[in-house]
């Protein structure tokens, strides 16, 4: 079976109040659109509230980010269990700007994953190769460690989601190739179909992530075994979140 596609968004560090009426304005134009895919924005943990009340039954809302404990002295973090209160389904966890940017290692990825479904929500695991890894060829070998390192045991379709984003392709306009991710994705696919069997890894939806855009979504979101996208820049404008979402088939 062919997952349902997803298409995400990721505001990371962008949003204050007054940006609402982006999310207004995709919650008009997504009104009937969730029929043959999901639609996902993970706002800043602070517009969280907000935005569950306006997407309501339109689009899902997720955490960019969560704590692997569920409470306890640990300043400034996030539980899944908060972002679950405040009616987030879903979490982004090792996302290159968290791996790079807090070192966090696969092994923290995979304990926030953990944590991810203890709280009931769908973790999105990110992963992707530097641009030094993919010109010398080490692409494949640095993606099947951190899938092997990232996604706990007990990965189900509905638990779990993988998000290929090279990390050279992250908001730099640069995008690999469609045959290229085409590889990946089938990598992806055939290595969780080893570790958790073919009816598993077929149904989870594997995302490509990385400078996506209204006038090269529909393109990649064609590829087989790409089952939807991770946006960041062209979230933060309605317009282009929505022309994104109309490219998926
Ligand atoms: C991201 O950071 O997850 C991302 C895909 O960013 P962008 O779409 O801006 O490249």
């Amino acid at each position: 079976m062919t997952p349902r596609p997803l298409i995400a968004g990721n505001w990371k560090m962008n949003g204050l109040l007054r940006h609402l009426t982006e999310l207004e304005a995709i919650s008009g134009a997504c009104a009937g659109m969730g029929e043959g895919k999901d639609l996902l924005i993970c706002p800043p943990a602070t517009l969280l509230s907000a935005s569950a009340g306006l997407l309501f039954g339109k689009a899902a809302i997720g955490g960019q980010d969560c704590h692997a404990e569920t409470s306890g002295a640990y300043t400034g973090d996030v539980a899944a269990e908060m972002l679950a209160d405040l009616g987030a389904t879903y979490v982004i966890v090792g996302h290159s700007e968290r791996r790079a940017g807090h070192g966090e290692s696969d092994a923290d990825v995979r304990a926030k994953a953990q944590a991810a479904w203890r709280a009931g929500l769908t973790a999105i695991i990110c992963l992707g190769e530097s641009a030094e890894d993919h010109e010398a060829g080490e692409k494949l070998r640095v993606l099947g460690a951190q899938l092997a390192a990232s996604v706990p045991d007990g990965m189900s379709a509905k638990n779990t989601v993988i998000a290929y984003e090279p990390i050279w392709a992250i908001g730099s306009g640069r995008t690999p190739t469609t045959e290229d991710i085409a590889n990946v994705h089938d990598f992806l696919r055939q290595n969780l179909a080893e570790r958790f069997g073919k009816e598993v890894a077929d149904g989870v939806r594997l995302l490509y992530g990385g400078s996506v855009k209204p006038d090269n979504a529909a393109e990649i979101l064609a590829i087989v075994n790409v089952d939807g996208a991770l946006i960041g820049g062209a979230s933060l404008k309605a317009a282009d979140f929505v022309a994104i979402c109309r490219a998926c088939p």
